[in-house]
């Protein structure tokens, strides 16, 4: 019986783990990777103390913390299930069952899927979700960016050193990215915007080597060897039964992480507090296992 699992090693559970650690409870952290959405992050200037540092950098430096305080992780297992019973919780995963009186969930989010044919077909056979992973196997191709946000632009903006040619495709009139992001792209002769546009169907042979793109109601074939999709994400909490949750999927949490289940907490992406960063995600990290240490205090 463990004290507390904390599901998820991005920065919200990495940052839950430090603080646990710190305060020697008996706990294990279950992660399907270490560094979460930080691993498809190219640069960052806005996490404090860092003037500039690259997604990979942070993912490194957070690895240092974590065997700085030898925290183990189970890496690369999936939670399926976590299941309340009376007197423990229940974390299942693929592999194990686990049994703990609290648990954290800093699951975080992951890409949102179009469902358009051929999307899972061609999956890692030219149609990519992470510019960042991604951008430098489709050097010298003709490439198409789906979306119109911060993260579609940036993708653009990766894929623009390095493709050939890079469509946008945006369901809207207007890019919805910032304004210092557009400025970046708009007069990049290899850009070329669609707007009021959407995918309709990726096909190929083994790989990708076009798509059918509805431009303002009209169907064209749009020859690329590589599809970003870049269309937001959704909060990975599948796995979570009994706990609130909003339409989008976010845990409902108060303002010291607790969720609507005794000892159950969550932090980060997964629930519903606003402003998706990783600053803002270490301090969610930090209250949900502090929240935890007093409600297991209290339990003893
Ligand atoms: C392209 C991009 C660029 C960004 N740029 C910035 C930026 O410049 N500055 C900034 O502050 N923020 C940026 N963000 C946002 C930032 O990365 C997130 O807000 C932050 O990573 C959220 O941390 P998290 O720990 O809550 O979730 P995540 O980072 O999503 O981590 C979730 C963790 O949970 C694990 N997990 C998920 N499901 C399960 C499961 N069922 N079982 C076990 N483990 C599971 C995942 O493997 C992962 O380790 C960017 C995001 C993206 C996508």
């Amino acid at each position: 019986m463990y004290d507390l699992i904390i599901i998820g090693a991005g920065p919200a559970g990495i940052t839950a783990s430090i603080y646990a650690a710190r305060k020697k409870m008996n706990f294990l952290v279950i992660s399907k990777d270490i560094g979460g959405q930080t691993n498809w992050t190219k640069n960052i200037e806005n996490y404090t103390g860092y003037l500039f540092i690259t997604g990979d950098d942070l993912v490194k430096k957070f690895s240092e913390h974590l065997k700085r305080f030898n925290i183990q992780i189970k890496e690369f297992e999936s939670v399926t299930a976590v299941e309340k019973e009376e007197d423990f919780i229940k974390v299942i995963t693929e592999k194990n069952e686990y049994k703990t009186k609290a648990v954290i969930i800093a699951s975080g989010r992951t890409p949102r899927k179009l469902g358009v044919k051929g999307e899972e077909e061609f999956r890692n056979k030219g149609v990519a979700y992470c510019a960042t992973c991604d951008a430098p196997m489709f050097a010298g191709k003709d490439v198409l960016v789906v979306g119109g946000g911060n993260a579609a632009i940036d993708a653009a903006i990766q894929l623009m050193k390095i493709a050939n040619k890079v469509y946008i495709a945006d369901i809207d009139s207007q890019l919805k990215a910032d304004p210092i992001m557009v400025e970046k792209i708009k007069n990049n002769e290899k850009v070329r915007i669609y707007n009021n546009s959407s995918l309709k169907e990726i096909y190929g042979e083994k790989l990708v080597s076009g798509v059918k793109l509805d431009i303002k109601g009209k169907t064209s074939d749009l020859k690329v060897q590589g599809v970003f999709i870049e269309a937001g994400s959704v909060a990975s909490s599948n796995f979570t039964k009994g706990v609130l949750k909003n339409e989008a999927g976010e845990i409902f949490v108060d303002c010291g992480c607790r969720t609507n289940i005794e000892g159950i907490f969550a932090c980060g992406d997964v629930t519903n507090v606003p402003a998706k960063q990783i600053v803002t995600a270490c301090g969610e990290g930090t209250k949900a296992t502090l929240s935890a240490f007093n409600y297991i205090t209290r339990k003893k």
